[in-house]
C-alpha cells in the first residue's frame, strides 16, 4: 500500500493525517465524520469554538458542503485551486463540531496535488486546520507537523516545503465581501475579479463572524515561544545580542543579535514563504524575546503584518 492509500485508508477510519498544501500543512479528518474532526481539536487543544476550514479536490464538490452564491461561484471559478477561503451557507451534511454550531461553512480548494489527490482517494471532504498545537507558529513542513503532533497522527504525508507559506485569505462573499482573515489571496485580486470594494474586517467583526464567546480571544496566535515585540516604524533595531531580529529586507541591521531576513529583495511572496520557519529558527536559537518590523501594507503584506501583531498578542 503506499502513504497516499495508507493516510485515505486512516482518514476513512476516523483519524488523522498530516496534509501538504501550498499554504501551511494541514491536520486532516474525514468532515463528515463528527468524531474525527472532535480528534483534530484535541490533538491540536484547539477550543472547539474556532471553526474549520472544508478542503474539496475541486469546485464541483462544492455543494455537498455549501450553498454557493453568484459571487461564490465567480470567485470559486477564479481563485480555486489556490489560497481563498469562503465562508457559505452550509448544507445539512456538515456536522456541527466542523463549523463550532455556525449556518456557515469555510471551505476552499488547496492548489497542492498530495492534498487534492488524498480528498479523491478518501471520497469525502477534509476538515483541516493547521497542523500545530493551537496558538503556535503554523507548519511549513513535513519535519515540522512531525515535531509538534507527530504522536497524533497516521501519517504525514510530506509535499516538500509550503509555496505560499502564510494560511489562506477567508473571505465572507455575502451580503457584502468583507475579509474575515488576510492571507495567500489578495485584496487586490479580490477586488479586481469582483468589481467592488473588498472590506476588511476588524478584530470585534472578526469574532462576531465566529460568534466568539469574548471578542478578541484569539487575538495572541502564530505565536512562538519567544515573546514577540514589533519595531516601532523608523525606530533603530535594538543591539542586545540576546535578541532575535525579524527584519524584511534586512537594511539597517546592527551586528550582535541573531537574525532572520525575509527577503532580502524586499519581495513580500518570498518574505511570506519564510515567516513561519523563520520564527521556528529564532525559537530553536533560544532567543530571549523577538523584536519584528512590520512589512508594506501591501498584497501579501497585510497577511504578513496580520500573523506579526497577533504574535505580538495585539490581534
Ligand atoms: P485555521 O484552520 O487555523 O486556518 O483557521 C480557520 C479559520 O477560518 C478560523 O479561525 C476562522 O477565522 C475561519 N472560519 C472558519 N469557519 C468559519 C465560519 N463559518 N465563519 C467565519 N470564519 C470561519
Ligand atoms: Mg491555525
Amino acid at each position: 500500500m503506499d502513504e497516499l492509500e495508507q493516510a485515505a485508508a486512516a482518514l476513512r477510519a476516523g483519524g488523522l493525517v498530516g496534509m501538504p498544501t501550498e499554504t501551511v500543512y494541514g491536520l486532516a479528518a474525514d468532515a463528515l465524520d463528527a468524531a474525527a474532526v472532535l480528534r483534530v481539536f484535541a490533538a491540536k487543544g484547539r477550543p472547539t469554538f474556532d471553526p474549520l476550514i472544508v478542503h474539496l479536490p475541486d469546485a464541483g464538490w462544492l455543494e455537498r458542503v455549501a450553498v454557493p452564491s453568484p459571487r461564490a461561484r465567480l470567485l470559486a471559478a477564479a481563485c480555486w485551486p489556490g489560497p481563498l477561503t469562503l465562508v457559505l451557507p452550509r448544507t445539512a451534511a456538515v456536522p456541527d463540531a466542523v463549523t463550532a454550531g455556525l449556518d456557515t461553512v469555510a471551505v476552499r480548494v488547496p492548489d497542492h496535488p498530495l492534498a487534492r489527490e488524498l480528498i479523491r482517494r478518501c471520497g469525502r471532504p477534509l476538515a483541516a486546520p493547521s497542523a500545530n498545537r493551537f496558538g503556535c507558529v503554523s507548519p511549513t513542513t513535513a519535519a515540522h507537523v512531525r515535531e509538534q503532533l507527530g504522536a497524533a497522527v497516521a501519517v504525514v504525508l510530506d509535499g516538500g516545503p509550503c509555496r505560499i507559506g502564510v494560511e489562506s485569505t477567508v473571505l465572507r462573499p455575502d451580503p457584502l465581501p468583507v475579509i474575515l482573515r488576510p492571507g495567500g489571496c489578495t485584496r487586490e485580486r479580490l477586488e479586481e475579479l469582483l468589481g467592488e470594494p473588498v472590506a476588511l474586517a476588524g478584530r470585534e467583526d472578526r469574532a462576531a463572524a465566529l460568534a466568539l464567546p469574548a471578542p478578541g480571544m484569539l487575538a495572541s496566535h502564530y505565536a512562538p515561544a519567544a515573546p514577540l515585540t514589533l519595531r516601532e516604524p523608523g525606530a533603530p533595531w535594538p543591539a542586545d545580542p540576546a535578541l532575535g531580529l525579524l527584519a524584511f529586507t534586512g537594511a539597517g541591521l546592527p551586528a550582535g543579535p541573531r537574525h532572520e531576513v525575509l527577503s532580502a529583495r524586499g519581495d513580500l511572496a518570498e518574505a511570506a514563504a519564510a515567516l513561519f520557519a523563520a520564527l521556528r529558527r529564532l525559537d530553536a536559537a533560544g532567543v530571549r524575546a523577538i523584536i519584528a518590523e512590520e512589512v508594506p501594507a501591501h498584497g501579501l503584506g497585510l497577511a504578513i503584518n496580520d500573523r506579526l501583531r497577533r504574535a505580538a498578542g495585539k490581534g
